[in-house]
């Protein structure tokens, strides 16, 4: 049977003090230090003794942590003798502390420097056992220079294992943040350029290209894939996908693949086809391009949905900065591009053989004609 406990008044009300004394002042009390040599560090009650923490901030933990280790010694320090020795107790704390924090600034600053040094390395194309050399002379140098100051330099790590980590670390963060950039694409293109080495192995080199909502382009280097002789399309195509894949691409935001004519890409009679076909692309752009910006320069937006939306609500009214953006691209197009314009007229024939004047072409297609 279950009685049903009554409190009187006054215990009901010692009852919801302690409540909440458990539940929310758990506060760290001045006079815990005189009854039970404890301090606060960080939120934390900390023996002044022997520095141990004690989790929980209530006085019946920190009473029994005092009285099981160390009441049978420090019960007799009364008075002024207590206060002295908790004063020698607390200085030696503070000491211990500072300590701990000024070598944990040298470690940080250690790891740094060793992160600094591993990406010096990297850009010098150095091997990364080259990194105990540096610390020797860096030693070497800090021993005449700053003599005290040296243990601080020999803190900083960078054993062959330590150089290679670092690397690895700070290049997974370029790819972080190359993966970034390249989610935030709103469009692409991947150029690949066929290219070799010193030891004679051919190269596919691939980058891409892309540019993101604020009309800014940026170019990356993916990757290098080497080719051997039995190379085929398919098999650079696969290796293309793989790379693109890796670097997370959105496929349906790609526009267009350009090449310099792999060989093996292209095969090497239809490589003239390929140009002219790829300059014809963008012939268009850059007339689409030109287009555009006469529309914005004249407030017309009908080639831009967003814009025209946010143009009639009024809330940009400064199409100046978009046309601004389009110049930018078109200049951008004409400097990159430049080489098409020397070899106009050559493309033009092979474009339409029948329409072109025989006096502007080169002399050698002029007899072929
Ligand atoms: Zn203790």
């Amino acid at each position: 049977m279950v009685r049903e406990i009554r409190l009187t008044p006054h215990y009901q009300n010692v009852f919801v003090k302690r409540r909440k004394v458990d539940t929310e002042c758990r506060v760290f009390q001045e006079k815990w230090t005189q009854y039970y040599l404890f301090t606060e560090v960080n939120t934390k009650p900390v023996c002044l003794v022997c520095n141990q923490q004690v989790s929980v901030l209530k006085e019946y933990n920190i009473r029994r942590h005092y009285e099981t280790h160390h009441e049978e010694k420090y019960h007799h320090l009364q008075g002024q003798l207590r206060k002295e020795k908790i004063n020698e107790l607390l200085t030696g704390l503070k000491k211990q502390q500072s300590a701990f924090t000024r070598s944990r600034e040298v470690s940080d600053a250690a790891v740094k420097a060793s992160y600094l040094i591993a990406n010096e390395l990297v850009q010098a194309s150095k091997p990364f056992s080259d990194g105990e050399f540096v610390k020797t002379c860096m030693l070497k140098a800090a021993e005449v220079v700053y003599p005290e100051k040296r243990p601080a330099f020999a803190y900083i790590s960078l054993s062959r294992n330590t150089v290679a980590d670092r690397v690895e670390d700070l290049s997974g963060d370029l790819g972080r943040q190359m993966n970034d950039k390249i989610k935030s694409f709103i469009a692409f293109s991947v150029a690949i350029d066929e290219s070799t080495d010193v030891t004679d192995v051919a190269q596919l080199a691939i980058f891409i290209r892309g540019v993101d909502e604020t009309l800014t382009i940026t170019e990356e280097f993916l990757e290098l894939v080497p080719m051997k002789d039995t190379t085929t399309a398919n098999d650079i195509f696969s290796s293309l996908i793989r790379v693109l894949d890796k670097a997370g691409v959105d496929w349906s935001r790609a526009v267009s693949l350009a090449t310099d004519g792999a060989p093996s890409m292209v095969g090497r009679k239809g490589r003239k086809k390929v140009v002219t076909q790829y300059y014809e692309n963008i012939r268009s752009f850059k007339l689409k391009l030109s287009l555009w910006e006469t529309q914005l320069s004249n407030g017309d937006t009908s080639h831009f949905p967003c814009l025209t939306a946010m143009h009639v609500t009024g809330l940009n009214a400064d199409l100046d900065q978009y046309k601004d953006k389009i110049t930018g691209l078109l200049q951008e197009f004409e400097r990159r591009f430049q080489i098409f314009s020397e070899p106009e007229n050559e493309f033009a024939f092979f474009r339409s053989p029948f329409t072109v004047k025989a006096s502007d072409m080169p002399a050698d297609i002029q007899l072929a004609m």
